[in-house]
């Protein structure tokens, strides 16, 4: 192991004048060392906004093309600040345990990561997280296709919970699958837990807090003085919301200091809902706390900084239940498809889309800082799960 990645030079945090606590934060680079890809969606655009009284754009940030590790997608980023952490255990970890649905992005990229590192990736999937099993007409395909395919393509030890394994894996973290766990150790290994999503993770927040800088360097570039006024992000285990919201909380923190004044009133992330299975004011709760623990780690006051007015949900997407794709999720992925020749995913971005979709339709998206409003739709990946959603027409 070298220290080779962690003393390369980060374009996105080589400008000044970032807390040196944010920009020193170790990091292990999965992404490619530029940025992900932002574009505007020209046909989308012209197609929902031409009844709009003032001109709007949409924009999407393709996390989908960010790393060049399998099915690139959010929890890369996530994770680039979590294999420090991974790396410097005594005695060094020999493998990585998560949990996820059983058509999970996140145990993908964990399994990839795991292999990168030259680590065991031992992926623990809830049939009964969601809907999404219960609602295939092929349940054997569902097990079978799509992520399940890639995550054992990698190589990754994956067994299945039941019901009772999922209530043994609680969602909250609080209970780490400790028989799987004990089972790593009695064989002689080292396994670390990462969290459903990464989000409980401590460092779970921080790489979209590094998205938000991104993001605003995009923007200089694409939009001159213009700023993505909207970012639509889906909300899941929450701490992409969380991360971009303490992210942009300190960029704007700085230009206010920098200019001396109000300056422009600030970029708004509206986090999409995908899942019935709890309120709304339970995932508001965790990514407020998601967004302090990564304004803490990024040099903001946590708590004067950050506010329940900063976090947005919007749970009218949600649809029938999580990883079902719904009647109106189903037109959108097409229409996206078909507009724009560019592939959502069934159970993330197709609702987020559907959700900023709405937004501009409805006149609900306020001209914030001046007469152009942008909005920004984060392609957070996922497309790899289609081949499970073959049936369901
Ligand atoms: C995990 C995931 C999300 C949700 O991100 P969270 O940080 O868990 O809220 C969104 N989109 C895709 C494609 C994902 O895999």
């Amino acid at each position: 192991m070298t220290d080779d990645h962690d003393t390369l030079p980060d374009p996105v945090m080589a400008r000044p004048p970032f807390p040196e606590q944010f920009s020193h934060l170790p990091r292990y680079p999965l992404l490619y060392p530029h940025p992900s890809p932002i574009h505007p969606l020209a046909a989308l655009t012209s197609h929902l906004t031409s009844q709009c009284a003032s001109p709007i754009t949409l924009y999407a940030k393709r996390e989908d093309h960010s790393s060049p590790l399998a099915c690139a997608g959010n929890k890369y980023r996530k994770l680039e600040y979590i294999v420090p952490d991974i790396l410097s255990s005594n005695p060094p970890t020999t493998t990585l345990v998560t949990e996820g649905a059983v058509q999970s992005n996140h145990t993908i990229q964990v399994a990839a990561v795991a292999r990168k590192l030259g680590l065991k990736p031992l992926i623990l999937l809830g049939k009964d997280t969601g809907g999404g099993l219960a609602a295939a007409a092929d349940k054997d395909s569902y097990l079978r296709a799509g992520n399940v395919q890639v995550t054992r393509l990698l190589g990754a030890d994956v067994r299945f919970l039941d019901a009772d394994g999922v209530a043994a894996v609680k969602s909250d973290g609080s209970d780490v699958p400790d028989k799987v766990m004990n089972q790593v150790r009695k064989d002689g290994g080292v396994p670390y837990w990462i969290p459903s999503g990464a989000s409980l993770h401590p460092l779970g927040g921080v790489g979209y807090a590094r998205a938000a800088v991104e993001i605003v360097m995009q923007e200089q570039e694409l939009l001159g003085s213009g700023r993505f006024d909207y970012v639509f992000a889906a909300c899941g285990s929450g701490s992409t919301v969380g991360g971009l919201i303490a992210g942009f909380k300190l960029i704007e923190k700085l230009e206010r200091e920098r200019s001396g004044s109000n300056g422009t009133p600030p970029r708004k992330v509206i986090g999409i809902l995908n899942s019935p299975t709890r309120p709304c004011e339970y995932h508001k709760t965790r990514v407020l706390d998601f967004a302090r623990k990564a304004a803490n780690l990024i040099g903001l006051d946590p708590e004067k900084d950050i506010s329940m007015d900063d976090v947005w949900l919007d749970d009218r997407f949600v649809g029938s239940a999580y990883g079902v794709l719904d009647p109106e999720a189903k037109q959108t992925l097409g229409m996206t498809a078909q507009m724009e020749g560019v592939i959502l995913d069934p159970v993330y971005t197709t609702k987020v889309m559907r959700g900023m979709i709405h937004y501009v339709q409805h006149g609900e998206l306020a001209s914030t800082s001046s007469m152009h409003t942008n909005a920004l739709f984060i392609h957070t990946g996922g497309q790899s799960a289609l081949g499970a959603y073959a049936d369901t027409d």
